[in-house]
């Protein structure tokens, strides 16, 4: 017979990582199950500011190793593997059954669904072709090939332009290309870029193509007030256009709003008793770090009292 678990976590971002911890402490049997390493976008964050406690800033993949080490420290079980199936009909003893790719499953009595979200694609021609020729959605892992070269960035959000500001320790000259009139960035991240000698923006402007044989030399640039395009020449280009949710495995069994988003109440209940969610797989307001983490801890807890529930056990 298979190990049932207490309390399974599905995705080892920053949110996944501090239910672990949580979840650890309340001693519950846990195990988070995570694809990659551990740390989600965490790990492709030159510096995270607004994460509370480091005045000059911490590296991304340094404050996800500290997470992780501290959720270890407290006993938290990782396993590599890719979820691919959540079984919803629970067990006679309420249990979920979980599928890997690679055939394995795991039983849990709850599962808090963590799983984070991905980049999106442009979808203009050449995109896929050029991806890793000149097409990157990581500026933290591609930048420094850029060296003394000439780059665009497309997205007016707090990622383009965190990036946009990192591309110049490399780029002689960083290009943002934004489909509006003014930027959605948090204001400070607007002032440093607009501050930045090397930093040009091009509003009210799409990317309608990229050009290039085996390696990016252009795109196409499409004014949209004048509805004229032009070509402008660029050694590389780095699409920053918001993220989609890793919500896959459990569409059809919990509930999502229209994006995919999974709809979670206050104490990160979805739909379905026993499933819970946490960070930026959740419908919500703000998706950083500090959001991930707090919702993490509350996952944690409302699956504790639900494991506890199931038992007969709960502290009343
Ligand atoms: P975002 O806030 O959704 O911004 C995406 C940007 O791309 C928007 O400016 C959007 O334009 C533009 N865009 C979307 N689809 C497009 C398309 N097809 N063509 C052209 N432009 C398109 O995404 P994000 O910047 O990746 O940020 C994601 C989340 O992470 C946010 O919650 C953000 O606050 C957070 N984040 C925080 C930090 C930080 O706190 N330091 C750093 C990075 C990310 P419109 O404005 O017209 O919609």
């Amino acid at each position: 017979m298979a190990d049932v678990y207490d309390i399974i976590i599905v995705g080892g971002g920053p949110s996944g990582m501090t239910a672990g911890l949580y979840s650890c402490r309340a001693r519950m049997k846990t195990l988070l199950i995570e694809k990659m390493a551990c740390g989600g976008q965490a790990l492709v964050a030159d510096v995270i500011e607004n994460f509370p406690g480091f005045p000059d800033g911490i590296k991304g993949p340094e404050l996800a190793e500290w997470m992780l080490k501290q959720a270890e420290h407290f006993g938290l079980k990782t396993e590599p593997g890719e979820v691919k199936i959540i079984v919803l009909k629970k067990t006679e003893k309420g249990q979920f059954m979980i599928k890997l790719a690679d055939g394995r499953e795991f039983l849990a009595i709850s599962l808090i669904i963590a799983t984070g979200a991905r980049w999106n694609s442009l979808n203009v021609p050449r995109e896929k072709e050029l991806s890793g020729k000149g097409v990157s959605y990581c500026a933290t892992c591609d930048g420094p090939l850029f060296k003394g070269k000439d780059v665009t960035v497309v997205g007016g959000g707090d990622t383009a332009l965190e990036d946009a500001i990192f591309l110049t320790k490399f780029a002689r000259k960083v290009t943002v290309v934004h489909r509006r009139d003014r930027l959605r960035a948090t204001k400070i991240l607007q002032e440093r870029a607009q501050a930045n000698r090397r930093i040009e923006f091009c509003l009210n402007s799409v990317v309608a193509e990229i050009l290039g044989k085996d390696k990016i030399e252009a795109v196409k640039i499409k004014d949209l007030k004048s509805d004229k395009e032009k070509e402008v020449k660029t050694d590389g280009i780095f699409i920053l256009i918001g993220i989609s949710p890793n919500s896959e495995i459990v569409r059809g069994i919990v509930n999502t709003d229209e994006k995919g988003y999974i709809i979670s109440d206050d104490e990160m209940r979805t739909s379905v008793d026993g499933i819970f969610a946490c960070g930026d797989v959740r419908k919500k307001l703000l998706r950083q770090v500090v959001t991930a983490t707090g919702d993490g801890a509350i996952a944690a807890v409302s699956a504790q009292a639900y494991v506890e529930r199931i038992k007969g056990v709960e502290y009343k």
